[in-house]
């Protein structure tokens, strides 16, 4: 990204204890853990609070990583795998009590794993066995109980959904941040004693920065390129409908779809991109016929009731993957007070919060990320 000399001029010198960068459920829950030990924080985005994926998503505050758990165990190790489920539990209780503290909508309504073929109904099995095995709560059945063709089920009672654009909203409001929005960042630096953030309304200077920006940080912390991967996520949503199809939070096909029928009967859905990955990347806002297509083939394969139904909302936003599958948290290398908290891979709303916090515990204490070190890669 460049900027003129004229636009440069004409921008609002600020400074605070911390600015945090990007107002997602990233960003603003940093801001709000940094406000809560006195520090004057200042939050930060080119639109408003949720304009970005938290505020495009399914709601889903699901226990869990971007695979099964048995191949996270295979992955990372056992202890990481471990460690890093709990990290996804530890942020659906968190959300869960936040949302109930601010007011917002959240149902704990579980979640169910859903085989679409008899491969993946094998993988399911030993996931659930190894979860078992670990202590955590689910249950595994062959076929479905509601006689709609999927070859195997995994629920996990305690996973739910939330209201994604009032969490993140509510979030920053009551931070106790200041929010300088729409302020596009252009460029993170460092400066004698700290950072300085420089936007297209205002420069920021601070002790310490966390940048939030998850799919959008390699544009404006080049670092990053190469590490975090712009994938665009696709949805919809149908009117109300008049009777319940499907009560819980439904992740099919290794997660490629996913869905959920609002109380008021909109049915949401999203995914549908497993044969468009190619297409399905960069930053451009916007939803296609192929993926679109392949969402109303998976409602007529399995909810034909549904798939009729008028559609009200088609959307997209953008997620930011990382190579390993797992966030990312450390500092840039050249400005140690900027720590950055991004790569969530689809699983922003399942794992942020407890991310944010360890980000924030990294630049006011400097404890260690530890397995979401972003040592694991080399930063240019
Ligand atoms: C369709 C879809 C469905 C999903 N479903 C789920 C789900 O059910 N459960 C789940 O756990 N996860 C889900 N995810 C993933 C989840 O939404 C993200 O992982 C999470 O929202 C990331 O949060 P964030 O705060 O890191 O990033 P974002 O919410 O993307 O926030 C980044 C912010 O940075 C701002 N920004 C960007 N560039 C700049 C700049 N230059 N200057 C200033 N500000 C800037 C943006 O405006 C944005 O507000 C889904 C994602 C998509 C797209």
């Amino acid at each position: 990204m460049t900027v003129s000399w004229w636009q440069r001029s004409d921008c609002q010198a600020l400074a605070a204890d911390y600015v945090v960068v990007g107002a997602g459920i990233v960003g603003s829950y940093a801001a709000f853990c940094l406000a809560q030990t006195g520090a004057d924080v200042l939050l930060t985005d080119m639109r408003e609070p949720a304009a970005g994926a938290s505020g495009r998503n399914a709601g889903f505050l699901l226990s869990g990583l971007v695979q099964y758990y048995h191949e996270a165990v295979e992955q990372y190790g056992h202890a990481t795998a471990r460690e890093a489920w709990q990290l996804s539990v530890e942020t659906r209780e968190l959300a869960f009590s936040l949302a109930q503290q601010l007011g917002v909508p959240a149902e704990r309504c579980g979640s169910f794993l859903l085989a679409t073929t008899r491969r993946e109904a094998r993988a399911l099995e030993r996931a659930s066995r190894a979860l078992e095995a670990d202590g955590w709560p689910v249950a595994f059945q062959r076929g479905d109980p509601w006689g709609r063709g999927f070859a195997a089920t995994l629920h996990k009672p305690d996973d739910g959904v939330v209201h994604p654009v009032k969490l993140v909203r509510a979030i920053a409001k009551h931070s106790g941040a200041q929010l300088v929005a729409p302020n596009e960042v252009w460029a993170i630096e460092a400066r004698p004693g700290g950072v300085r953030v420089r936007g297209s309304k205002a420069e920021v200077e601070a002790k310490g920065a966390i940048v939030a920006l998850n799919a959008y940080a390699p544009l404006v912390c080049p670092a990053l390129a190469g590490l975090v991967r712009p994938v665009r996520g696709q949805m919809l949503s149908t009117v109300p409908l008049p009777s319940r199809v499907f009560d819980g939070a439904g992740y099919a096909n290794w997660g490629y779809e996913y869905f959920h029928q609002l109380p008021d009967g909109r049915f949401l859905m999203g995914g549908g991109r497993r044969r468009f990955r190619r297409q399905e990347t960069g930053w451009e806002d916007l939803t296609t016929p192929g993926v679109q297509g392949a969402l109303t083939q998976f409602l007529e394969r399995y909810f034909p009731e549904v798939a009729g139904q008028p559609i009200e909302s088609r959307w997209s936003g953008t997620m930011g993957f990382t190579p390993d599958g797992l966030p990312l948290v450390g500092r840039l290398p050249d400005v140690p007070q900027a720590v950055v908290a991004v790569g969530f891979n689809g699983h922003g709303m399942g794992l942020g919060l407890k991310v944010a916090e360890r980000a924030v515990d990294l630049l006011l204490n400097g404890t260690s990320p530890g397995f979401l070190d972003s040592a694991r890669f080399q930063l240019e």
